[in-house]
């Protein structure tokens, strides 16, 4: 199996400059003496606000080989007027290689759909960064039995428009529970590795099964270091995607150790 563990955290819209500076700078630090790197089987991802990108890219070259920035959006409109908004290539230029898509956050505060996701999926892979597609239900849709029928929705319309593209490029799934993103209620192991099963049999349906053993597949909600065993341990959970605990270099970098002793 040739897909690697991923430590991801997205910042959100914190923290104020000086203390986003030094956090990155003692999660940098602690990855490097992890041995971790861009190509090493534990990777980390950090995904700070816009600005913060190439200020972290140009603070220091061996940091970035260490962990890799990724962006939290994008927009798939090329260059023009198009107030407000930062596309793939920008990201790329200012030291991303990741972006996260689709994320809750996004589609609930933002109006982002299926069919919006879908197309920035397809911009991500034009722009040659590694798209995060987030998929998860609400707390109403586990309660009314939606979890499966939800996320393959999601899935399939976050792939399809660029479905030639993105067997091709790299890929990671983030399957995040809206029930528990930053509410500290993480959904239990048994719970995520059951999702987590669906999803690749849906990838191996999508584009076969030696391409969906590929795709790295996270799960995010409420991870801390404390919960991080239980839940990497499974053999389907390839990484987290971290929110609240990626605000702290301490708990950041415990959620590390455990993939890294996993
Ligand atoms: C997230 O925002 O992707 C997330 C998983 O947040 P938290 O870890 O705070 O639940």
């Amino acid at each position: 199996m040739t897909r690697p563990t991923i430590i991801a955290g997205n910042w959100k819209l914190n923290p104020p400059r000086t203390q986003g500076e030094q956090l990155f700078q003692e999660v940098c630090a602690g990855a490097s003496a992890r041995g971790v790197s861009g190509t090493s089987e534990v990777r980390v991802v950090v995904c700070p606000p816009y600005p913060y990108l190439g200020l972290l890219e140009a603070q220091s070259e061996v940091a970035h080989r260490v962990v890799a920035l990724g962006g939290q959006d994008l927009t798939v409109n090329d260059w023009g007027a198009f107030t407000g908004a930062v596309n793939g290539a920008l990201l790329r230029e200012f030291g991303a290689l990741y972006v996260v898509v689709g994320h809750s956050e996004r589609r609930q505060l933002f109006g982002e759909t299926d069919a919006s996701v879908g197309e920035k999926v397809a911009a991500a892979l034009r722009a040659e960064l590694t798209p995060i597609l987030c998929v998860g239900e609400t707390d109403a849709e586990r309660d009314a039995g939606e979890t499966f029928e939800v996320v393959a929705r999601q899935l399939y319309a976050g792939l399809q428009p660029s479905r030639d593209v993105v067997v091709q490029g790299p890929l990671v799934i983030a399957y995040e529970p809206v029930w528990a993103i930053g509410t500290g209620r993480n959904a239990t192991p048994e719970q995520a590795a059951e999702v987590h099963r669906f999803l690749r049999n849906r990838l191996a349906e999508f584009a076969g099964d030696n391409w969906s053993q590929k795709v790295p597949l996270l799960y995010g909600g409420s991870v801390k270091p404390e919960n991080a065993a239980g839940l990497l341990k499974d053999p389907d959970i390839d990484g987290a995607l971290i929110g609240g605990a990626s605000l702290s270099a301490e708990s950041f970098l415990g959620i590390l150790d455990v993939a890294l002793n996993n």
